[in-house]
């Protein structure tokens, strides 16, 4: 069997503990065999960014750019206990923020759906995707805790020397206030990577936010995104037989609940925070969801949403055989394989990257299965198989 060739390649962005063994075994078992791999290989594992002062984290992100596909394992996010075990020089930064800075990304996470692992949520049949906003709000404010009456202003100066004051609240005692902003700019990449990503998907989108309440902040979330869609979606959504659906957030709850899925969920930062654990934890193991980063420009980086699985990493080195889901990295891989087949008009590499996620799902639904999903599968796994025998027994099925 002659193997399908790929016309340019990818950035393999290699990570740390559990995955990255796992990484290693799927490249040589499920893709090697088949494709003839085109990576550019960089080492994201703790050791190589700390000897590099994280250049090689920014050298990755700059290959995601250039090559618009890359494909990333799970790392260790470096903390004090990291630094003795790994006898670090310094505390590294995130690389994941790091990346998503440099893309100026935002992350879509969607559940990974198989037959004998029921959602909570009897409704849903088809995925939610979950796109969120991350940036702002919240995540970036300035806090006040009074202890006297007053009066708290909110207060605006512009570089032309403009000055905007509004009184918040005259305060009849002690209390507390937030300050939070976000900026156009940052909402219309949002919006841009929900809409392309849709498109891609060929799913609908759903906005909700609360602008009855919040007409001006929460207003101008909707006012960006329903121009960014006219302006420049609404075209190209019709002609695929889409929509962009706006309401209000506690009304999109309520029918996201009763929905069948099968939508991208924009949710604004907080929301999304909140949404997307709900998600997960309906959907049953971290280990099911995918994510993705795409830019506003139009790259793409995959990746499992869980981390490095630290706990059965040290039972490997102890010498167990881990039963660790590969699934979420597997799809990373499937992810970037078929858009990079979809970018060089490769469909032979399309078809195989569907092919190796459909069979994947397979084996699961027939019954075989690592421990994580066994624990939840109804009807009860027939099998429980080891990370190493489970992707055996897809490989000699692929
Ligand atoms: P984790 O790697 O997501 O694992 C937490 C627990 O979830 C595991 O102990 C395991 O539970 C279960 N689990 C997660 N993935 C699994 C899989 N594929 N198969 C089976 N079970 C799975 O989180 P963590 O242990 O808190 O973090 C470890 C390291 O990952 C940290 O250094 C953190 O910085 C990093 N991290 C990286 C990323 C990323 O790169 N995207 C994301 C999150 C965390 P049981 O032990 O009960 O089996
Ligand atoms: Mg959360």
């Amino acid at each position: 069997m002659s193997k399908i060739q790929m016309k340019n390649a990818i950035a393999e962005l290699d990570g740390d503990e559990m995955t990255r063994v796992l990484w290693a075994v799927i490249k040589e078992k499920l893709l090697e065999p088949f494709v003839d791999l085109k990576t550019e290989y960089y080492d994201l594992g703790l050791k190589s960014r700390d000897d590099s002062d994280d250049k090689i984290t920014y050298e990755a992100a700059a290959a995601i750019k250039r090559l618009h596909v890359g494909v990333k394992c799970a790392t260790i996010t470096s903390n004090e206990a990291r630094m003795k075990e790994y006898n670090l020089k310094q505390l590294t930064r995130s690389p994941n923020g790091i990346i998503r800075e440099e893309l100026d990304g935002t992350v879509f996470r969607a559940p990974i759906f198989v037959k004998n692992v029921k959602c909570c949520v009897t409704s849903w049949k088809k995925p939610i995707v979950l796109g969120r906003h991350a940036y702002g709000d919240v995540y970036k404010n300035c806090e006040i805790k009074t202890d006297c009456p007053g009066k708290a202003e909110l207060v605006f100066t512009g570089e032309d020397g403009k000055e905007i004051r509004k009184t918040i609240q005259i305060m009849k005692g002690p209390g507390i206030l937030q300050g939070i902003h976000n900026m156009d700019s940052s909402i219309e990449s949002f919006a841009r990577c929900c809409f392309n990503y849709a498109l891609d998907q060929k799913i609908s989108v759903w906005l909700g936010t609360k602008d009855t309440i919040s007409k001006i902040y929460d207003g101008n979330f909707k006012a960006i995104f329903a121009r960014v869609f006219e302006e420049e979606f609404k075209s190209k959504f019709d002609a695929a037989g889409l929509e962009y659906f706006y309401t209000l957030i506690d009304d999109a709850v309520a029918r996201v609940m009763k929905s069948e899925g099968g939508f991208l969920w924009a949710c604004k930062n907080y929301d999304g925070d909140v949404m997307s654990d709900m998600i997960a934890s309906a959907c049953g193991s971290l280990a099911m969801m995918t994510s993705v980063l795409v830019s506003p420009d139009g790259n793409f980086e995959y990746e499992a949403s869980h981390g490095t699985v630290q706990k059965h990493y040290y039972r490997y080195l102890k010498g167990e055989k881990t039963s660790t889901n590969p699934v979420a990295t597997i799809f990373a891989w499937t992810g970037a394989l078929a858009k990079r087949g979809e970018l060089d008009s490769t469909p032979e590499l399309v078809d195989f990257a569907k092919k190796l996620e459909k069979v994947t799902l397979e084996v699961i639904e027939e019954g075989l299965m690592t421990g994580d999903l066994a624990r939840i599968a109804t009807p009860a796994a027939s099998k429980v198989l080891n990370s190493w025998e489970f992707i055996d027994e897809i490989a000699s099925r692929l």
